[in-house]
C-alpha cells in the first residue's frame, strides 16, 4: 500500500515523520508530495533539488505540486489534485500537518488533506516547529533510523540557518519522546491520528 506524506515545503515531512518514513519505505513505496517548492525566500530550483536528494536516501518519489509559498489555499484544485494522487496511487496511509499552526500554508495542507482522504483508512499528522499544541497519540521507534532523518535534514542547506533545523533539537526531540515513553536510549517520532479504519 503506497504511502502518501504532504508537505507543505521542502524539510516539514523530514521534520515530522522522515524516520517513520524511512521504516515504512523498507516495505511499501514511500511518496512525498510537496504543496508549495518553498520558493518564498529561497530559489524553487535549489529547495526542490534539496528535496529530491533527501527523498533518494529513502527511495521515495517525490511530486510537485508548486502552489504559490506563503499564500497556499484550500482550493477546489488544490483538494482535486491531492485526492487525484491518492487514487492514482491508491494511497491508504497519509501523513500531513497538524491541524493547528501559526503557518497558514501548514494549516491549508492539513485542509486539503483532510478534505481529499474522505476514504483513506489512515491519517496520521505530523508536528512542525510552527504546531500548537500538539496532541500525540501514536509513536514510532525510530532509534534504527534516526540517523538517516539528520542525514536526510543535513540536505537542506538553504535552510541550515533555521534553528528549528538543529541537529540537537532533532536528537532532543526524538530522545525527549521515547523518554515520555519509559524507552530509555531509543528515539520516536509523534503523530496524533486523525483516522484508522482496520
Ligand atoms: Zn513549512
Amino acid at each position: 500500500m503506497t504511502i502518501l506524506a504532504v508537505s507543505p515545503h521542502p524539510d516539514d515531512v523530514e521534520l515530522g515523520c522522515f524516520g517513520t518514513l524511512a521504516r515504512l519505505a523498507r516495505d511499501e513505496p514511500v511518496i512525498i508530495v510537496l504543496m508549495t517548492s518553498g520558493e518564498f525566500e529561497d530559489p524553487a530550483i535549489e529547495r526542490e533539488r534539496e528535496a529530491q536528494e533527501s527523498a533518494k536516501l529513502i527511495g521515495a518519489s517525490v511530486e510537485f505540486l508548486r502552489f504559490p509559498d506563503a499564500g497556499l489555499a484550500q482550493t477546489a484544485n488544490a483538494v482535486g489534485q491531492i485526492r487525484a494522487l491518492l487514487k492514482r496511487h491508491q494511497a491508504m496511509t497519509v501523513f500531513a500537518p497538524f491541524g493547528e499552526d501559526t503557518h497558514q500554508d501548514h494549516l491549508a495542507t492539513y485542509r486539503i488533506v483532510v478534505s481529499s482522504a474522505a476514504y483513506t483508512k489512515e491519517i496520521l499528522l505530523y508536528e512542525t516547529p510552527s504546531s500548537i499544541g500538539f496532541r500525540p497519540n501514536v509513536f514510532y521507534d525510530i532509534t534504527a533510523t534516526l540517523p538517516i532523518k539528520q542525514e536526510a535534514l543535513s540536505r537542506f542547506k538553504t535552510q541550515a540557518d533555521r534553528p528549528y533545523l538543529d541537529p540537537a533539537l532533532i536528537d532532543g526531540q526524538a530522545r525527549y519522546y521515547a523518554l515520555r515513553l519509559q524507552q530509555r536510549g531509543r528515539a520516536f517520532e509523534a503523530f496524533s491520528l486523525y483516522r484508522s479504519v482496520r
